[in-house]
Parts: structure tokens; C-alpha cells; sequence
């Protein structure tokens, strides 16, 4: 679980940390989704019945500021479903966002259509919060840097499809160089609007031992997951210093880091990539994958370390290990 590089550099091993067990199985799941409760044109029972046809293992229903609704007699049968809601509002600054809360515990005092008082409540209830569709809602990076959100959605399926707006590489970029851990979710926020489907185009591909809320959650909040609009990574694992990854046929494999860093392989006029392995820079403070088919369809890991933000307040903290030269260029959160 630790480089060569990184003992040279004297770090006990217990401190560095990688993302992923994939030793699990797959499950896969929709976190973005609006029913008749607000504003989509299926009810719940139509919801579940598509995305179960879809082979779909879970979903969370994010309606409008609305409570979950109370599981119905085919939830067990077709997909397990997880409680969740998405708020909008505009902060103290002035600054207007929509946040999905995954896990969100039905109390009705959360929903008070106060923006920063729900996003606190659910924050402290340990739900995840993850920034909606930044590009289609016209946010600044520093407005992603502001709140206390767990990730972003890196791909939005209906912006995309309404817009151009779904996807948010530069802000997860951006949003790495100041939080290492911020985590990437690909989702379809369907609405049915007739002729516009826009469903099934971005989902998360979770590694669990079950399909339960609780292990799922779980898996959620430890980043064990990866975003698609396609392709499938079958394995994540590491070397001494490397990354050996397993995929579905792909024409390209990138190892994307800070800034202007990255590898990548292709299979352009070869047969398609089916795995990769790649040396990890000890100077990158967080590194991600993607990979491409050739319908030019992706998927995305979340970034590789995990805890790296725990880590560097330790080290500014003084109470933890010096960490490899270059990953102390961690920028700080402003507001
Ligand atoms: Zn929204
Ligand atoms: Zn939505």
C-alpha cells in the first residue's frame, strides 16, 4: 500500500491511503431523480419500473424539496431505494445552487426552505451533499468552495441533453487542487418531460457486499465508486507505487493529475484496451482516472488517495507524517 518513492521520503506507511476496494460486487445506481412530487412527469411506481428494466440495483428519488416517500410494495421486489432530496436557494452570499442530500433523513425540520439552514442539517445528520449541476446553474468554482459539499456532479444527464451544461471536469479539477477527496458523481436528474427522455445516460457503478442502504451509504461516502455514461472498470487495484486497473473495451485510458500533469494509453487503430497500469507520480496530491470507448462514452474514478485532506491538516497540525514533496502545494479553502 506504499510506494518506493514515498518510503525515500520517510512516510510511515500507515498514513498514505488509496481509494477503492473493488473485491465486492458492482451494484448500479441513479442518485438524481425527480418524480410527480415535483417536477417529472412519472410517479414513483413508473420511476422504479424503468430504471428496475434498466438493471439498475438502487436509486434515490431527489425531489424538490419534498420528503421521500414512503417505500411502496415493489420497492424490495424491483430496486432498493435510498431516502434523498434536493434543495436549491441562494446562500448569505447571495449565491444560488442546487444540492442533492443522499441518506437525507426524513425530518420534516430540515425542509424549512431555508437553503444554508437544510444544508447545515443535513450535513450534521451525515448525509451526502453533492453539488448539483454547477455549469447549467452558471456557479464559480469559489462558490463550489464555499459549502461543505462531499463532491459534484461531474456529469449531469439532462443538462447535457437541455444545454450543453452536464459536464463539470474543470470545476472537479478545480475543486481537487483545494479538497483531494471531493468526489465525482455522473447522474440522469430525469424528469420524462414528453420527447425528452434524458435518462439512463450517467449513472454510479458502487462496490459493496450488499445491496442494503447502509453498505451501499457506505461505500458512497468512501468514494468506493466510480461514474459512467458507459464503459465499466472491473478492477481498481495497486503496486508497490502503481495503479493496475481492469476494464470494459475502451480506446482510451488517462491518469489525470493536478494542473497540466497526466499518461494516457490509446487503442486508436489496435484492439480496444482492456486494463492499464500506471506509475503514480509521488509529487501528484491526488491522481483519477478515465477511460473512453469508442462511442467517445466515459467513465470516471474518483480521485486514487483518499483522506489526503485529514492527512495535510495533520501535517499542518503537526501531529502527522511529513508528506512527499509537491503534495504540500494543497491550496486552502477561501470563501
Ligand atoms: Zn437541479
Ligand atoms: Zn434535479
Amino acid at each position: 500500500m506504499i510506494s518506493s518513492s514515498v518510503a525515500v521520503n520517510h512516510i510511515p506507511e500507515k498514513k498514505i491511503e488509496y481509494r477503492y476496494d473493488t473485491t465486492g460486487r458492482w451494484f448500479k445506481g441513479s442518485l438524481h431523480l425527480h418524480t410527480v412530487s415535483s417536477d417529472s412527469h412519472l410517479t414513483f411506481d413508473e420511476l422504479v419500473a424503468k430504471y428496475a428494466a434498466k438493471k439498475y440495483d438502487f436509486i434515490s428519488v431527489t425531489d424538490h424539496w419534498c420528503l421521500p416517500r414512503p417505500s411502496g410494495s415493489r420497492d424490495a421486489a424491483a430496486l432498493m431505494v435510498i431516502n434523498g432530496v434536493e434543495i436549491d436557494g441562494f446562500d448569505n452570499l447571495g449565491s444560488y445552487y442546487h444540492v442533492l442530500a443522499i441518506g437525507a433523513k426524513p425530518e420534516a425540520s430540515v425542509l424549512t426552505g431555508n437553503f444554508t439552514k437544510s444544508l447545515r442539517d443535513f450535513y450534521a445528520q451525515g448525509a451526502v451533499l453533492i453539488w448539483a449541476h454547477p455549469h447549467w446553474t452558471g456557479n464559480s468554482l469559489r462558490e463550489g468552495m464555499r459549502h461543505k459539499f462531499h463532491g459534484l456532479e461531474v456529469y449531469n444527464h439532462s443538462s447535457e441533453c437541455e444545454n450543453g451544461s452536464g459536464y463539470a471536469l474543470s470545476y472537479w479539477d478545480g475543486m481537487l487542487l483545494h479538497n483531494p477527496d471531493f468526489l465525482g458523481f455522473a447522474t440522469d436528474d430525469s424528469h420524462f418531460i414528453p420527447g425528452q427522455p434524458s435518462w439512463n445516460g450517467g449513472w454510479i457503478m458502487v462496490n459493496a457486499a450488499a445491496c442494503t442502504q447502509q453498505e451501499i451509504l457506505q461505500n458512497i461516502r468512501r468514494g468506493n465508486f466510480y461514474s459512467s455514461q458507459g464503459p465499466d472498470f472491473s478492477s481498481i487495484k495497486y503496486g508497490r507505487n502503481t495503479v493496475k486497473i481492469t476494464t470494459s473495451p475502451v480506446t482510451y485510458i488517462r491518469l489525470i493529475g493536478p494542473r497540466r500533469t497526466g499518461q494516457h494509453l490509446n487503442a486508436l487503430d489496435k484492439e480496444p484496451l482492456r486494463q492499464a497500469e500506471f506509475e503514480l507520480p509521488p509529487d501528484w496530491h491526488s491522481a483519477r482516472i478515465e477511460i473512453e470507448d469508442a462511442a467517445g462514452k466515459k467513465a470516471w474514478s474518483n480521485p486514487l488517495w483518499q483522506n489526503y485532506s485529514r492527512m495535510s491538516r495533520q501535517v499542518a497540525a503537526g501531529t502527522g507524517a511529513t508528506l512527499p514533496p509537491g503534495r504540500h502545494s494543497i491550496l486552502p479553502f477561501q470563501g
